[in-house]
């Protein structure tokens, strides 16, 4: 293990709220495992800050009718709160529009630019000319020359996840006017990628650089590496690290042809880890740079999927061209989580909201977090319900922890008057991990021992889900203690005994206030108080538990007080998951409302009649059995309709839509009584009722197929 460790979690962009793909993405998994390292007593410092430039906060401005500082003043605070709400646990939650990121950011320019890491490319780019303004990235939509989205955007299509220059789409149109733009040079400055390739391929794949293992490629996720590996083989390109905006990190002045050039939002962003670790060491009285520049120092930036280029490939290359800073020795991205079945999509809207979440399911927060962790698509996408959602609450949560730990509590209230009891440390019980054999207390304590070292090695190799699992064991193996040697049934016969499992159950749930604490902090904290321990610092507390119980030692001692019993978890009723569906079952039908030009424009109701205006009316179920053209007429068909009792000519202005032969033996609904109306010399007797669009395209209403005619319709 490394000496100190450095832990970032992706920027999250300051133009909408968190959702839980965020959640379960990046945040999550950094939170637990650096909750995790500091109860390992590690030097870890975690940080994180708002993404504040790039095209996407401006262009929303323009939209909304603000300022880009309005927007993202106003997501920074949302993202903050939400992040402390749910328990992430950042060193610093800093902001990339801080003077310090800017400053950090053309430090890095200048020494790039003086060390001729960029060639000066002049290209033509899309331009505005109704609004003066190049179009880079979301400035910019069109159709993915990919999947064939029309909605894809100048930087990437969010429908199959290409990343994409502007020049890429076709049938390319201005977001800010709406009209085609056309094409004018601008001149960039363009980090040569390319001469990056070679490092990169084996630094990715070997862990080596210049003969020196940096970090142990079987530690990478597969997929991660996967994804690398194709970027590597298609060959990589210079990439412009500057945009004609007006909004962002200026390019630094004394450079020629600067003006009006901010730096590209993917060169900024990962730089605001850097500052955001100087602003930390600032606020602390401490010392920034080893952080980033000692060798003995493990660098983990957790992301999602879509940020793997950014974090393993180009940022890598910046701070080698930079020189003097650490790679990083991992990046456990993780894949996309879904939403009852389909993508979650901040812009339609189909997101469960972590604000909304935390201020809904207040005291729950825990209830959430295990969900994600539950969920989380370490491996492969993966899927979030709110039927699933209630179930692992109300199957694992309570039936599992909750109910075990209130045993406990109760039982030592009404057996020992709230204390920990004193027992023979040769006394034999059943154990909680098998009944088959008896054990001492001794063995006992070993077999959790094993069980936590498990969840820490999953920990350490990310797999975080199954970590938790192992934690989820421990109580299992509690509850199944209590179960095969139900001391309510001996407390009577066998007193001695009972002391024994009783003390050894409270160990349980004593070593479950601390193993709980990377996931369920909530949780933990409440743990700690029923039994009357400290609250969790920070301060190596999972080392120290894991060598008491080498050592044999409990983490309780005998006569120990402790408080009263509180409710962990309890049961969520169909209710609210109900209401929660039918939340998300709102958004849909918003989305088809405003789905841009598929618009629908209903025609207004008309006029309230009353019941005896509609009984007025004679509707009757019919079958077409012949069809002609009437001549001269594109709009009319003739048709002989069978009502039963008796056939009808009707003539129907469907003839655009239909060919006679389409619609002879369609069964129809007749508007029987209307006034018989002579047109193109032939008598109509009835109208056959259609359902018309807004484009005023036709299709029958029928009755069940086989149904009789001359039925009446009401
Ligand atoms: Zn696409």
């Amino acid at each position: 293990m490394k000496k100190r460790y450095l832990v970032t979690a992706a920027l999250p962009y300051a133009n909408g709220p968190l959702h839980i793909g965020h959640l379960a993405g990046a945040y999550l998994p950094a939170d637990i495992y650096v909750r995790y390292l500091r109860l390992m007593g590690k030097d870890v410092v975690f940080v994180c800050g708002s993404d504040e430039h790039g095209a996407a906060i401006t262009v929303k401005a323009r939209k909304e009718n603000t300022t880009p500082r309005a927007i993202v003043d106003r997501y920074h605070e949302i993202l903050k709160s939400t992040f402390e709400k749910i328990g992430i646990n950042f060193d610093i939650y800093h902001r990339t529009s801080e003077p310090i990121h800017h400053e950090t950011s053309q430090n890095f320019f200048r020494k790039l630019y003086d060390s001729q890491e960029f060639i000066e490319e002049t290209t033509e780019q899309y331009y505005d000319e109704s609004v003066g303004q190049f179009l880079a990235d979301r400035y910019i939509t069109g159709i993915c020359p990919v999947c064939a989205n029309p909605d894809a955007y100048g930087d990437q299509c969010e429908k199959c996840g290409s990343t994409l220059n502007p020049t890429d789409l076709k049938e390319p149109k201005s977001m800010l006017s709406g009209s085609v733009p056309v094409k004018r040079p601008t001149t960039h400055w363009f980090l040569r990628l390319d001469q990056h390739e070679a490092w990169l391929r084996e630094w990715i794949n070997t862990g080596k650089l210049n003969g020196i293992q940096l970090h142990d490629p079987a530690k990478w996720k597969n997929h991660v590496v996967g994804q690398c590996n194709s970027w590597l083989d298609q060959g990589l390109q210079p990439r412009a690290m500057t945009r004609d905006l007006d909004w962002g990190v200026d390019v630094p002045s004394e450079i020629p042809g600067s003006e009006g050039k901010k730096l590209y939002v993917w060169l900024d962003a990962p730089i605001g880890y850097i500052s955001a670790t100087r602003q930390w060491a600032i606020d602390q009285g401490k010392d920034w740079e080893p952080y980033w520049k000692d060798e003995d120092t493990a660098l983990i930036h957790f992301i999602g999927k879509d940020n793997i280029v950014f974090h393993c490939l180009i940022f890598p290359a910046i701070l080698k061209a930079h020189g003097g800073y650490v790679l990083p020795v991992n990046v456990p991205a993780n894949q996309f989580l879904n939403l009852e079945g389909r993508k979650l999509s901040t812009s339609k809207n189909w997101a469960v909201w972590v604000h909304e979440y935390c201020e809904e399911f207040q005291g729950q927060e825990d209830v959430l977090r295990y969900n994600m962790i539950r969920k989380m698509p370490e491996q492969s996408d993966s899927e979030f319900t709110w039927k699933g959602f209630q179930e692992t609450n109300n199957n694992e949560l309570v039936n599992n922890l909750a109910n075990f730990v209130n045993r406990v509590m109760v039982l030592t209230h009404k057996y020992y008057e709230g204390k920990v009891p004193e027992f023979n440390a040769a006394q034999t019980f059943k154990s909680g991990w098998t009944n088959e054999k008896p054990v001492i207390q001794a063995d006992e304590l070993k077999s959790m021992k094993e069980k936590l070292e498990e969840m820490s090695a999953k920990i350490e190799s990310f797999n975080l889900r199954e970590a938790l699992m192992h934690v989820m064991e421990i109580s299992s193996a509690g509850n199944a203690l209590l179960q095969f040697n139900e001391p309510w049934k001996t407390i009577k016969t066998d007193p001695e005994q009972v002391k024994a499992v009783m003390n050894m159950a409270l160990q349980v749930v004593a070593t479950l206030s601390i193993a709980l604490y990377p996931f369920l902090p909530f949780s933990s904290g409440r743990l700690r108080k029923m039994l009357l321990l400290p609250a969790i610092e920070d301060q190596g507390e999972l080392d120290h538990l894991l060598k008491s119980l080498s050592a044999n030692e409990p983490i309780l001692a005998a006569g120990h007080e402790i408080g009263e019993a509180s409710h962990l978890f309890s049961r969520i009723p169909d209710e609210v998951i109900d209401q929660q569906i039918a939340k998300l079952q709102a958004t849909d039908v918003a989305n088809k409302q405003d789905s841009g030009d598929k618009q629908i424009n209903y025609q207004p109701m008309k006029e309230t009649i009353q019941f005896d205006d509609f009984m007025k009316m004679d509707i009757r179920t019919g079958t077409i059995l012949e069809a002609e053209k009437v001549e001269k007429s594109k709009k009319l068909l003739k048709l002989k309709v069978d009502l039963g009792f008796e056939q009808r000519t009707i003539l129907s202005g469907i003839a655009e839509f239909f060919q006679p032969e389409e619609v002879i033996g369609k069964e129809v609904v007749v508007l029987a009584n209307l006034a018989p109306r002579v047109m193109m010399g032939t008598e109509s007797q009835g109208m056959i009722l259609m359902a018309e669009d807004p484009d005023g395209k036709l299709c029958f209403v029928s009755p069940d197929k086989g149904w009789p005619g001359g039925m009446g319709v009401r």
